[in-house]
């Protein structure tokens, strides 16, 4: 197929002081995918996110939309420009309400001049239904799982071409991570392009298109999700038995 590229990053470095995390990743999203990077703890996973939305500095190439971007990128300017991440952390404001939370997200687009946020808020409760029924409660008082919805909720608000999710699912119990999952795949029919990064191999490559698979900053394999799932290094490293 031939969808527009979304993202694309080539011979991306990225260091802490004089440690190199990633060493040239190359990595591509198109139109309406969701691509998974997959890997052990410390292979760099968040390091290529914080990267991507310019939290850190990096070295090489990313063209987001067609445009490249320089060193001089900007969280702020990457936001207006769609692109939302949902940190591992979920950084959401404990003594706010669900509703509140929400509306931070759509804050960069308000303050554009687009008022929307009513109608978009509206689209967050049907994707996540307990949001709607905890909207007035304070968001320290959710269970891990509603706080994971609250914060793709709140990204969502933003109505983002590019979602990158750290590690949703960690932390979570198994019936809260299928949940979450579901949503991601029903987010996808949206039209949204997703960047998910993932410690959970199975549940990631079941729900993306193309995966790579990221090893000490390195990217050592990646392909079509059903044939990464299928390969044997992969079924040995990250599938085990299970
Ligand atoms: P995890 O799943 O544990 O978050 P990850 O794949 O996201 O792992 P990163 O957190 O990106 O990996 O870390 C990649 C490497 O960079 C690791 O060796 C880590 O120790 C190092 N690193 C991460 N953050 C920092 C930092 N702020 N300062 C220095 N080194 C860091």
């Amino acid at each position: 197929g031939d969808k527009p590229t979304i993202l694309e990053v080539s011979d991306l470095s990225v260091s802490y002081g004089k440690v190199e995390a990633l060493h040239g990743i190359a990595l591509k999203i198109r139109a309406g995918e969701i691509v998974t990077v997959i890997g052990p703890n410390g292979a760099g996973k968040t390091t290529l996110l914080s990267a991507l939305m310019g939290l850190l500095p990096a070295r090489g190439d990313i063209v987001y939309l067609g445009q490249r971007q320089g060193a001089e990128r900007e969280v702020e300017s990457l936001v207006r420009q769609g692109m939302t991440l949902v940190p591992e952390k979920r950084e959401l404001f404990g003594e706010m309400s669900v509703e509140d939370n929400l509306l931070l997200g759509a804050f960069d687009r308000y303050r554009a001049g687009q008022r929307d946020h009513a109608e978009t808020m509206a689209q967050v409760f049907d994707t996540f239904p307990r949001l709607r029924e905890r909207r007035t409660q304070l968001a320290g008082t959710l269970s891990g799982g509603e706080r994971q919805m609250l914060a793709m909720g709140r990204a969502l608000m933003a109505r983002p071409k590019l979602l990158m999710l750290d590690e949703p699912s960690l932390g979570l119990a198994p019936l809260i991570i299928k949940e979450i999952f579901r949503i991601v795949a029903e987010l996808k029919k949206t039209g949204v392009s997703i960047l998910l990064v993932e410690q959970n191999a199975r549940a990631a490559l079941a729900v993306a298109d193309y995966g790579y698979v990221l090893e000490t900053g390195e990217v050592s394999l990646e392909g079509p999700s059903g044939e990464l799932a299928n390969d044997p290094r992969v079924i040995e490293s990250y599938l085990g038995l299970g």
